[in-house]
């Protein structure tokens, strides 16, 4: 078990920034209460200043059926109308792609 008494602070380093930051005992506490690992990133950057590792474009992935050839592919963006594999979209340029 561990005792509040034992802890001291540590200084990390964050992963984004660089910066070192102090994970103080009260932190340190809070986090294993909740079995979070240590911080890896300071302060500022947990608070969303740099969401650099989030998964949202992935999130955004549709999934669509090539016009063309029929092929299932992914696109970042939802389509609004027929949509070609990356492989027809370079080979099939003289489709009119009149807006
Ligand atoms: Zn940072
Ligand atoms: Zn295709």
């Amino acid at each position: 078990m561990e005792d509040l008494n034992e802890l001291t602070d540590l200084f990390l380093q964050c992963k984004t920034c660089y910066e070192y930051f102090v994970f103080d005992v009260f932190e340190q506490a809070y986090f294993a209460e909740r079995g979070l690992h240590q911080p890896k990133r300071c302060k500022n950057c947990r608070n969303g200043a740099n969401s650099g590792d989030s998964n949202e474009n992935e999130s955004k992935q549709t999934t669509v059926t090539c016009a063309s050839c029929g092929v299932e592919t992914t696109v970042p963006f939802k389509p609004r109308k027929a949509v070609f594999c990356k492989l027809c979209y370079t080979q099939g340029r003289d489709v009119s792609t009149e807006e």
